[in-house]
């Protein structure tokens, strides 16, 4: 009798036991599934913010833009699939749209009232927190490269005007003859805005129509480092050297690895006073906010109540993508394994 109770109370320590391995072997299963694991890679992109309506696109150049987004992503996912840097996915997909007309960045940037393209650009690591930026260039092919050597080789962060060229030229970047950057598109986009502008002050009365198609690019890489990049010909019609938010470090770019990797299109005055993308990433660090809403209380609440058009993208160290914007339109789009998302108008 006494055996027979000891063998059932052995049997009842080992079934229990068990069962109490299966349940949290259980557990451990269900939140590996819950927990999302990070993707390998995110990237990024936008060609600008503006009044980008449907009713006022062509078929066809809808989809010239939406195939250029598309092959502009295509480089830097390869770049990053293979597990190159954020900072080399960056530069390679900002180079391919900065040599598309379509886009006011390298080739297709806009005019200056003097009737010659300067061009703005800055170039964002993530791990290190260096940058680079150029401002007011005139003959360099991709000023988005020249940001970029402004940051690896020289001990600077901003360079700008003549010097900036004259750098470039030294670092072995293409240098090319400023007519390079003439399209008639643009030329014509002057000629209008001269009309309009306010000759006293030189301001325009429709600021948001001069300047669509600043590009950018944020990148997260396999090793979880984060880059930034943006490239722009700036403001139809400026003068007096106007350098917008684009080349300043904390308002056109970011990178933090610690936060998130954002790049700016819009406004540029109101995007530099309101620290735009650094002001993203400190939320993010002192606030507890989560990418999403980091970005879109900045862009949706803060620049509305000051006024400033424009939006924003961005890719946090865990691959979440955010590209929130105040206009009518923004061409974007991100690239994450399996994954590929490419707009223009509002949702
Ligand atoms: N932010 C640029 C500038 O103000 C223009 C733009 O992004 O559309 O120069």
């Amino acid at each position: 009798m006494k055996f027979h109770f000891f063998l059932s109370f052995l049997v009842l320590v080992i079934f229990s036991s068990c069962t109490e391995l299966t349940n949290s072997e259980a557990t451990a299963e269900a939140s590996v599934q819950n927990q999302s694991e990070p993707p390998a890679y995110t990237i990024a992109i936008h060609g600008g913010a503006g009044t980008i309506l449907k009713e006022n696109m062509s078929t066809e150049k809808e989809a010239a833009y939406l195939a250029k987004l598309n092959e502009a992503l295509d480089k830097g996912e390869e770049i990053l699939k293979n597990g190159g840097t954020a900072m080399d996915a960056v530069e390679a997909t900002i180079m391919i749209m900065e040599d598309s007309p379509l886009f006011n960045a390298g080739k297709g940037a806009v005019f200056t009232n003097d009737g010659t393209n300067e061009l703005d650009a800055s170039f964002m690591d993530g791990k290190t927190q260096n940058a680079g930026a150029i401002g007011g260039v005139k003959t360099v092919k991709n000023p988005i490269k020249a940001a970029r050597v402004v940051m690896d080789n020289s001990p600077h962060v901003m360079l700008s005007g003549s010097g900036a060229d004259q750098f470039a030229k030294e670092q072995g970047l293409e240098i090319v003859d400023p007519s390079y950057f003439h399209t008639d598109r643009r030329w014509e986009s002057l000629q209008d805005a001269k009309k309009r502008e306010n000759k006293q002050t030189g301001y325009l009365t429709q600021v948001s129509d001069y300047k669509y198609g600043t590009v950018g690019c944020a990148a997260l890489d396999k090793d979880g480092n984060l880059a930034a990049g943006t490239s722009t010909g700036g403001m139809t019609n400026k003068r007096w050297g106007r350098i917008g938010d684009a080349p300043i470090i904390a308002a056109g770019v970011y990178a933090d690895n610690a936060t998130c990797a954002v790049s700016s299109t819009g406004h540029g005055e109101y995007f530099i006073r309101y620290v735009v993308a650094y002001d993203i990433a400190a939320r993010m660090a002192y606030l507890g906010e989560s990418l999403e809403e980091a970005s879109n209380h900045v862009v949706n609440k803060k620049l509305v109540e000051k006024g400033g058009s424009g939006g924003i993208i961005s890719v946090d160290k865990d691959g979440n993508v955010a590209m929130p914007f105040n206009s009518k339109g923004m061409y974007r789009g991100y690239a994450k394994p399996n994954e590929r998302v490419v707009k223009i108008y509002e949702d």
